[in-house]
Parts: C-alpha cells; structure tokens; sequence
C-alpha cells in the first residue's frame, strides 16, 4: 500500500540540485564569455566557438546530469519504503483518504484496531466511518499552502460494533502528485483511560485516608501528596510538589536530622520517627513519620504521617492517672515516694535538713466500713482528705497509701513543735464530725512521724518508719502520735530477728513445756500442773514467754506455738502420769488463737490423736480474750467443753469484767491472778477484795485457783477464805521434765530451795 505524501525532503533536493546545476551553468557561460571576447572577438569565431563550447559543456554534464537524477530517484524510493515501514510497523493506526473520503491507505495497527481488512476499509469512506466526528474536518482549512492539523479525543465503533475510545489526529495535506490528501491518525486509549481510572481510584483512596501522605522521587521530591498532606502542611497543591520533602516549611526537622533520616532511608530502606509539623515549635503538633523507599526501576519514597497527638494525651492522661489515687485524687504511694526521693537526688536536702513525712491511720476504721458499707467508707475517706487539705500547709504533698493511711511531706525544715502543731490541728478538727451525707461521723486517727534526710534516704525507708511509728501507737491506744525513734528501729529490728529466729526454733523442737505445780489449798498437795512453754535457745540457753509471746503473736505464730507445747505436754504425759498424783494439765490459749474456730476445731483433733484424756486437759484464757469477741469466745467455750477438756478464766481481776457477767460463758473454774495477791494478807483492803472473789465465784459454782503464792502466810490466809487450789513459788517453780526429782516432789522446787543453777527456769 502506497501513502501518498508530501515529500518536501525530496523538493528540497531537488531545488538544491537545479541552483548548483543552474549556478555551474553560469559559471561556464560567464567563463566561455571571457574566452570569446578574449580570443574570438570576430563574429564567425565568436559562432564557432559559442557552438563548441555548447557540445561539450553538454557532453561533459550529460552523464552528471542523469546521475544525479537517477540518485534522486533512488533517495525517493528509499524515503518512500522507510515510511511505509515506518506506517506499517507504528502502534497508531493510520488512514489516509482524499478530500472526497474515499480512503485510499490504511496500515495494519487500524486494521487490528477497527476490526476490518485491509481491503473492507479500502471500500470505506472515511466520512462514514467517523460519523459525527467528521466535524472535526470543518476546522481544518479547505486548501491549506501548509499542511493543517486538528486533534480530538473520540468514541469509536469498531466493525463488532465495540466502541473504543481513541486520540484522533487529523492532517490534510497536498502529496507529491500534486493532489490534496487527509491522513487520520488514531491513538487507542483504553490503556491510558484504564490506568487513568486507577490513578483517579487511587487518588481517591489516599485522599479518602486521613493519614498524610507523600509520594516522593528518590532525590526528595514531592511528586504526589493527598489532601491530609495538604491541610498538614498548610500548602496548596503547587506549593508542595516539586519541592524537597525534608524542606518543606511546616517539618520541623533539623540538618543534622535530614542527613540521618535520609542516610538511614538509604541504607536501611526506611525510617520510623517522631516529627513536629507547625507553624513553630510551640504550635506544632507531633507526628510519627515513616518512610518507606520502594525500589525498582524508578525508587520512590513514600511518607505517611500518623498525628499522635491524641496518643501523647492519652499517655500523660495515662501517667496522671498511674500518679493519683482514684478515691481521693490524692497522690498515690509510687507517685508520694516518686517525689520525696526527687527532693532528695535534686540536693534540696543536702543542707542538712530533715523534712517531716507525717502518717495517718483512722483508727478501726475497719468498724465504718461495716456499720456504713463500702461506699460510706468511701465518704469518710474523703471527707478525712478534705480535713488534711484543710489543715496541712498548702506546700505539703498529700497522699492515700493505701486504704485508711494517708500521708503528709512537708517539704521544708519544721520543728518537733511545728510538727506536733499540725498533728494537733487535724486532731483538733476531728473533734468535731466529719462532713458526710449520713449523719455526724467521728473519728480519730493514730498519727507516726518521721523526716526524711540526706542520710536517711531513700523515701520508700522514711514512710515505713511512720508507719511503723502508727502501728506502735496503735499497740498502746487510739488518737495517739509516736515519732519514730532508733529505740522504735531498734524494737523493729529485735522483732524482725526473734520471729526469724522462732520460726526455725518450732520447726526444730526449741519449745518445749515446763510444769508448775498447782496445789489443794486444804492440805497443799499436789492438785495439777500449769503447763508454761519455754524455748530452749541454743545461743541463750532457757528463755521465758515474756520474751518471745508479744512477738509470735505480731507474727501470726501463736497458733504453731500452742501446737508444740500440746506435743511436749503430749510427750511428757507418760511419765508425769505415772510418777505424780496429780489430777488435770493446763494449758495456756493466747486471745487469737482461741477465737480462731479452725484452731479450736484443730487442737481438740490433736488432742484426740493424744494418749491425753481430754478430761485431764484445761485450758487458760485470759478474760481480756473473752470480752474481746463474745460470741466466738462462747462457740470456742462449747466446743472444748463438748470434747471433754475443761475452761478457766486466767489472770481474773485485771480486766473490767464482773463475776456475775463471766457467768455467761460456762466456765469451770477462775484463776485469780497474781496482782491481786500482792501484799496481802496485810493489804486489809485487797484481802477484803479477795475473800469476795472468792465468796462470789463459789456462789457461782466456779471453782477458785489462786496464782503468785509466795509466802506460808499468804497460803494460809487463802486456805482459811476457801480458795480450791493455790499456785506459786512457795510451792514450786515451773520446772522442765527432765529436771523433775520424782522421788523428792515439788517441795524441792519451792523458791527458797531453788539450786543457783536452776534460776532460769523460774
Ligand atoms: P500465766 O498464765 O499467768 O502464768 C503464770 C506465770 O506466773 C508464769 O510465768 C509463772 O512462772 C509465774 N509465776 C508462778 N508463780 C509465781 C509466783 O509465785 N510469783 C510470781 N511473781 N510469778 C509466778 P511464765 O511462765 O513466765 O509465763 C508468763 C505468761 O506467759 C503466762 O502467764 C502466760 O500468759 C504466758 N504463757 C506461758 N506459757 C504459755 C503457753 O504455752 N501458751 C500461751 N498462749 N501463753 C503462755
Ligand atoms: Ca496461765
Ligand atoms: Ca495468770
């Protein structure tokens, strides 16, 4: 198929090769002229010269001549073959009509494109197959001397009626042969509408995501951002593309940042980091950027942008609310110790001082949260906050360090009466009722001091030191304020040390019973035994239960500690049975194992495991343990009653109560304690007081046991009154088993007697 074109580089040759032709024309007339004149001035030679020069001027250019059109014609071919290869191989499809729109060319690309054969388009006409778009011909001009040009974008029909969207570009043009031509070139462009479409869907997607996000080229510049980029930078479209991602006016990044952002984007592929984007550092809002460089033919970073503004909020919310105590808003213990210690790294203390931390503790507070429920404790707890804000200087670090503790840091230098001063105020405040919705409450708190100082630091020591100072000041009563003090350290320490001590000491049988004889007050013999636990101490040899029963008691040991001296009675039982006349074994029950109802139920277990008749076993209780919980010291009073073993009142008439109210409880007998002895018979006024002890606990059917018996003149006198059974060291000391001569009795045991090596048995 031959296009005919309009070959303007073959006119250009060919007006190249007539000048040069015409101009060595001229050239050899202007020279054969020269030579006429010159040498054949003579008409007749001039002819005959001008007739020679022609034949061979012409003989020379002849050859010259028709090689260069035959050069010409071979130049043309070859131009023609390279269009039509280049028509024939080019991805656009090509038609080419005459003015009337026969189409007189097509190349094969239209061909695929429209769906048709070469020769069904050859049969076209060009105005046909464009339909309506042969409009576009009407702008073209109808004869132009240049050729002229329209372009549009069109639908298409194809011969399977499928309509395909291409670029028209529409040429008109006059070929070589003279005549005036249209070519119609056609450009498919589903492929570029497709991936338009994604570009518009993806835009569209990015643009939807709230995040910013940059496309960069991998020398930093921005070549596509969404809108969130845009509203993040503050910029209009042109005022980011094309522009460095590191220089845009809002990231507030500095040189020596970008050099490592970009290094590290480089060598690692990406960065992860906290950036801030404002207008100043001060307005600026902080983002995580992360950049992500994408490899391939072209590497592109891309920079998405995550406000974590909210998140940063969130986590100094997050570490407001590690900080306070919920209930009160008060600082929590972590948050307290936090800020003492930081007086104390930051050298405010360094001077010297010592900064009072001041502990409360409501007493039996325990007791509201029962009468009030939970809630109502709440209340209190806040009101009680409200009174400490009220009363401690403003200045001072208040803190709940848990349930009713609380805790004041006064971080200044005060004096012991300074302190004493603002311990005072709150107390004084508590005399009047707490401000609560349910009625008029008061309370009263148990209050320990310490200070921090340099030397004493760390803070977490200083807090446990008052609390420490609370709980000794709780031992002794309510309302009452102790500083710590080294002796208080000191007591801390002997009591960290003896329950160590005494809890390896009941594992490897240390505690074991010693026996004082109890006597009939009639004729002074032998009645029973008391059985006193003693703890022999590898190091200190004998110790007595003064020394270690406050503390196994603080130590929750008691209830281990009346299970050995039930195995020691237990062991020794045989041979106290079998070589003494005597009738019962006491034992001695502190107050909180006996209202433990598992340790009752547990110890008439052991006893039945025993070779002991529960009917030979007593039990001593102290009357302070009865009134301390009635209704489970009348269950525990049951319980061993049941089982056969027998419940004195020990140490009576140190307590408050009556006689007439011990009556309640079912008891056997009462042991008077050794206080009440003291001084008589010659104290007419305790004697007075002891005859009627005894006169009434008989009335009551009680049996009487009086303890401390010293002197013969004591023993008589209580024999005279009626007392049962008399106890103390005029009869016998308390003596360990082994040491018992059972030959001699307990007479070898009155104190008088006593050998200098057994003194420490007492
Ligand atoms: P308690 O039950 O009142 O025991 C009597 C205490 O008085 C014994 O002291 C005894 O040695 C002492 N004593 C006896 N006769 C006289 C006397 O004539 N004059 C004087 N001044 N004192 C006399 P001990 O053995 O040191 O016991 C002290 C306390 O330890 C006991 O007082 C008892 O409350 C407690 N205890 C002893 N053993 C045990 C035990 O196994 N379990 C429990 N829970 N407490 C025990
Ligand atoms: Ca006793
Ligand atoms: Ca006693």
């Amino acid at each position: 198929m031959v296009f005919r074109m309009r070959n303007t580089e073959s006119i250009y040759r060919q007006m190249r090769f007539m000048v040069v032709y015409v101009a060595m024309g001229l050239a050899v007339i202007y020279f054969v002229e020269f030579i006429r004149t010159r040498y054949f001035p003579s008409a007749t030679g001039s002819l005959i010269f001008e007739s020679l020069a022609g034949m061979v001027f012409l003989t020379l250019s002849a050859p010259l001549i028709s090689r260069a059109i035959t050069q010409y014609k071979r130049h043309s071919q070859l131009v023609r073959q390279e269009r039509s290869f280049l028509v024939e191989n080019i991805s656009f499809g090509i038609i080419q009509s005459d003015m009337d729109g026969s189409i007189v060319a097509v190349n094969t690309a239209v061909c695929e494109l429209l769906g048709y054969t070469e020769a069904e388009l050859l049969s076209r006409n060009i105005n046909a197959l464009l339909g309506e778009e042969i409009e576009l011909f009407e702008t073209l001009d109808v004869l132009p001397a240049q050729p002229s040009t329209a372009r549009k974008d069109i639908d298409l029909a194809t011969k399977n009626d499928e309509v395909i969207p291409v670029e028209l570009v529409c040429t008109q043009y006059s070929s070589d042969d003279g005549k005036y031509y249209r070519s119609f070139i056609l450009r498919d462009r589903r492929n570029e509408l497709e991936s338009q479409a994604i570009e518009r869907r993806a835009s569209l997607v990015f643009n939807s995501v709230t995040n910013p996000i940059m496309i960069a080229s991998d020398n930093w510049e921005v070549a596509w951002c969404n809108e969130a980029a845009l509203m993040m930078l503050g910029c209009s479209h042109d005022g980011v593309i094309g522009k460095r991602v590191m220089s845009l006016q809002r990231l507030k990044v500095s040189q020596t940042e970008r050099e490592f952002i970009k290094n590290t984007v480089l060598k690692k592929g990406g960065w992860s980091g906290i950036v801030s984007v404002g207008e100043d550092l001060e307005s600026s809002s902080p983002y995580r950027c992360t950049l992500t460089l994408i490899g391939g033919a072209d590497n592109i970073i891309i920079a998405n942008f995550d406000s974590i503004a909210e998140l940063m909020e969130a986590k100094s919310e997050l570490s407001n609310s590690r900080s306070i105590d919920d209930l009160t808003g008060l600082l929590n213990y972590k948050e307290f110790e936090f800020r003492i210690n930081k007086d104390i790294s930051t050298g405010v203390l360094s001077g010297g001082g010592r900064f009072p931390v001041i502990v409360f503790n409501i007493d039996s507070f325990r007791q509201f949260n029962v009468a009030y429920d939970r809630e109502g404790g709440d209340c209190i707890l806040n009101a009680f906050t409200a009174v400490l804000k009220e009363c401690l200087p403003h200045d001072s670090y208040l803190s709940r360090l848990h349930s009713d503790t609380f805790s004041a840091y006064i971080p200044r230098q005060c004096s012991l009466s300074e302190v004493n001063g603002l311990v005072d105020k709150v107390k004084l405040r508590l005399t009047s009722p707490l401000n609560v919705d349910f009625g008029p409450v008061f309370i009263t708190v148990s209050v320990g001091v310490d200070s921090v100082s340099q030397s004493n630091a760390p803070a977490r020591r200083v807090i446990s030191n008052a609390e420490y100072a609370v709980s000794t000041a709780k031992e002794v009563g309510r309302n009452l304020t102790r500083f710590y003090s080294s002796d208080i350290s000191e007591s801390a320490n002997y009591f960290v040390k003896v329950s160590s001590e005494l809890s390896v000491a009941l594992k490897s049988r240390q505690l074991v019973a010693a026996y004082q004889a109890i006597v009939k007050a009639s004729d002074f013999t032998l009645h029973s035994v008391e059985a006193l636990v003693r703890w022999i101490h590898p190091v200190d040899g004998v110790r007595r239960p003064d020394d270690f029963i406050p503390i196994a008691e603080k130590a929750g040991l008691m209830p281990d500690l009346s299970r050995a001296v039930l195995d020691s009675v237990s062991a020794d039982f045989a041979s106290l049975s079998t070589k003494l006349d005597y009738g019962s074994i006491s034992i001695n029950f502190s107050p909180t194992v006996f209202v433990d109802s598992d340790f009752v139920d547990s110890f008439v277990a052991q006893v039945n495991r025993t070779y002991i008749p529960p009917q030979r076993l007593i039990v001593e209780i102290t009357e302070s343990t009865l009134m301390r919980d009635t209704r489970s010291s009348k269950m525990a009073i049951a319980k061993l009653r049941e089982a056969g073993i027998g419940v004195v009142i020990d140490d009576f008439g140190t307590g408050y109560s009556s006689l007439s109210y011990l009556d309640k409880f079912n008891l056997d007998g009462i042991k008077v304690d050794k206080l009440m002895l003291q001084g008589v018979p010659q104290d007419a006024k305790k004697a007075e007081i002891l005859k009627n002890i005894i006169a009434t606990a008989k009335a009551l059917n009680l049996y009487v046991v009086i303890e401390g018996v010293e002197t013969a003149e004591q023993a008589s006198f209580l024999r005279r009154e009626g007392a049962d059974y008399l106890q103390g060291y005029y009869f016998s000391q308390p003596v360990l088993l082994q040491d018992v001569d059972f030959d001699k009795g307990w007479e070898l045991y009155r104190r008088p007697l006593l050998p200098s090596s057994r003194q420490d048995i007492r």
